[in-house]
């Protein structure tokens, strides 16, 4: 034993108040800490494993990888010990020390105050090694990094509350012990079936044996005449395996459960919801790998922010390789969680690497086909329940599924027919192109949308009058991705695609003679109007027309053909972007009496700039002079 004395450390101050929720709550559910230990330990294996291939020393003539339980009813202790990694000193005052992890941030940053909702919050998420002190009043770690003396083992001790105490040890074989000092209330976890249930239920596909002491039954022979006499199981020094010990994705899909699925994933990610869908392949041909990806119920908070990562583990010929490998699936698909385990990548591949690797690409492309299909296959589904998942996904995910309309050339008509939208006919239920096209009016060709910054601001939009009129029914894009999405698609299934904000309407068939004859009689009436509008408001608008679009307002905004919409504007503004100026076409409505006003008014100006702003307020802008905009008002409504 080494005599250097003890040192006091203190915990970062988010790891002491996680430490007393965490034993401070109420528990639902303590048996976690089995599990979060139980992953630990397989991590520092996986981590020897992925060191150990360019540094063969680490395996200290100790090759076979294992998690040991063992339980002491004498001590009332349970070791959890391994023989991974291990850690040095200062990685165990840093790991075990303060919060890195994004999954516990995440949480803490959920937590009301309240405890009794935070400790269901607490239960659900499960906090890491901390969790040890829910059934611990005092734990215990030792552990020898890998490659490093005996005498640089290091002893870590704490009773969850503000401090930690750190020694130097020997420690003769190599990884880490952490033995939890049960408390009173927790010594049924040294029932052994009781750990075995526990194990098999949330460790069963850790991919290395987790081990316990093998029982025997031991019983004395009664001799003739004599009572039978009492037995019991005595443990042997031999250790078995308590769990299947091969990785999940590397077994037959009917030899898995849907629990061992959800299971896998919910470790996976340190997701407490189960997955809505997962698929789960062998791949073969020019590159070989298996794909085990799931689809989660509900988005990350950061899923728009840079952080953002993809979820997918590399593993190659089963040893892992590295987290957040976002080459492995496209940026659009970026909610995926799972494993890839490719037969044919190097072992010590880099990120660097995979960016230009081949097998990289087609891994890539085929999990984004895959998970194209399960959406799919949820999509058309006739079980409710799968309607209900694919509900719940589009209502999570929909809006980063559209940025593959810009990222995805090759899938993007498998996008499209996953997009769902409100219309103008009915903005309750949504619609998929599909169905639109299907119930497209006679003479209708083209499928018509309008995009606004809102649902009322669509289905309200001086654009859909006619439309409204002639019952043709525009699909509503209300998001901010829908603009910028929509720029990269012109057509589904054969069918043009037309934002009615842009260009002149053409309703082609669905126009009759009559009113086409109509709109040219109104364009030769209002010819002096519109030029005289033309000159009035030249800064503001690239042209005039008069348009039979219109049916209660006198004016709307429509963009020019290849233009940028204004809402694409503003939102290119508000990110900071410079944005080419680009003016609008102002459409009047012959019919309107406003319109009909213009002719021969003694205020033009003030009523052609009120009709421009206006139709401006319509389609979400705001005027550029809002003051000169309330004078010019005041002054008409005082006429
Ligand atoms: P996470 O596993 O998500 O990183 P934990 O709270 O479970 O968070 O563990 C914190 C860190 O402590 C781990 O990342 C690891 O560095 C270290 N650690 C915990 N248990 C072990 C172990 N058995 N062997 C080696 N390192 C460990
Ligand atoms: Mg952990």
């Amino acid at each position: 034993m080494s005599e250097q004395q003890s040192q006091k450390h203190s915990f970062q101050a988010e790891v002491a108040q996680l430490l007393h929720l965490v034993t401070h709550s109420l528990y639902s559910n303590p048996e976690i800490f089995l599990r979060e230990l139980v992953s630990n330990a397989s991590d520092a294996c996986d981590k020897l494993r992925f060191e150990g291939i360019n540094h063969p020393e680490y395996y200290e003539n100790d090759p076979d990888l294992h998690v040991r339980i063992h339980l002491n009813k004498e001590q009332k202790t349970i070791t959890i010990s391994d023989n991974g990694i291990g850690m040095t000193q200062q990685e165990a005052i840093d790991h075990l020390g303060t919060i890195a992890k994004s999954g516990t941030k995440d949480f803490m940053s959920k937590l009301t105050g309240d405890q009794k909702s935070d400790a269901q919050l607490i239960g659900q998420f499960g906090v890491g090694f901390y969790s040890g002190f829910i059934v611990a009043e005092k734990i215990t770690v030792e552990s020898r990094r890998a490659g490093v003396s005996a005498a640089e083992g290091v002893r870590w001790v704490s009773n969850g509350t503000g401090e930690f105490d750190v020694e130097p040890i020997d420690k003769a074989s190599r990884g880490t012990d952490i033995i939890l000092h049960l408390r009173e209330d927790a010594l049924d976890y040294l029932d052994r079936n009781k750990v075995k249930q526990i194990i098999n239920k949330y460790s069963d596909h850790i991919s290395l044996p987790i081990e316990m002491q093998k029982e025997v039954w031991q019983q004395e022979e009664a001799a003739e005449g004599e009572e039978v006499k009492p037995g019991q199981y005595v443990l042997t020094d031999e250790w078995e395996a308590i769990n299947s010990a091969s990785a999940l994705w590397t077994r037959n899909k009917n030899e898995i459960s849907e629990e061992q699925y959800t299971e896998f994933y919910k470790n996976l990610s340190h997701d407490y919801e189960a997955p809505l869908a997962w698929a789960h392949n062998r791949v073969e041909g020019s590159t070989e790998y298996t794909q085990l990806l799931y689809i989660p119920a509900r988005a990350p908070s950061n899923i728009f922010t840079r952080e953002a990562k993809a979820g997918i583990k590399l593993y190659v010929k089963r040893v892992f390789i590295m987290d957040d490998a976002d080459n492995l699936i496209p940026n659009y698909l970026r909610f995926v969680q799972g494993v890839v385990d490719s037969a044919d990548l190097p072992l010590n591949v880099s990120r660097e690497l995979l960016q230009e690797s081949r097998d990289v690409k087609t891994i890539r492309e085929g999990n984004a086909r895959r998970i194209l299909t399960v959406l799919d296959g949820l999509a058309k589904s006739e079980d409710v329940a799968d309607q209900e998942k694919f509900a719940k996904f589009y209502a999570e995910f929909g809006s980063v599924l559209k940025e593959g309309l810009g990222e995805d050339m090759a899938n993007r008509e498998r996008i499209l027919k996953l997009l769902r939208f409100a219309s103008s006919n009915n903005d309750e239920v949504k619609t998929s192109f599909a169905d639109y096209k299907a119930n497209m009016k006679e003479g209708q060709k083209a499928i018509y949308y309008v995009t606004a910054d809102s649902l009322n601001a669509a289905k309200n939009s001086p654009q859909l009058e006619l439309f409204k009129k002639k019952g043709i029914d525009v699909l509503l894009m209300t998001e901010r991705v829908d603009e910028w999405a929509m720029e990269f698609v012109f057509e589904f299934d054969g069918t043009p695609l037309q934002n009615v904000s842009k260009g002149a309407v053409d309703l082609g068939d669905l126009q009759d003679a009559e009113e086409k004859k109509a709109l040219e009689q109104a364009a030769e009436q209002f010819k002096p109007v519109v030029e005289k509008l033309s000159d009035a408001l030249k800064d503001k608008t690239s042209e005039v027309r008069v348009t039979t679009r219109l049916v209660d307002s006198p004016a709307c905004l429509v963009v020019a053909e290849g233009e940028l919409s204004p809402q694409l504007v503003r939102m290119l503004k508000q990110a900071g972007q410079a944005v080419p100026e680009s003016k609008p076409v102002l459409e009047i409505n012959p019919s309107h009496p406003l319109v009909q006003k213009l002719e021969g008014s003694a205020q033009f100006d003030d009523l052609a700039n009120v009709i421009f702003d206006q139709a401006l307020i319509a389609e979400g802008g705001l005027p550029e002079d809002p003051a000169q905009y309330i004078k010019r008002i005041n002054s008409l409504l005082l006429k």
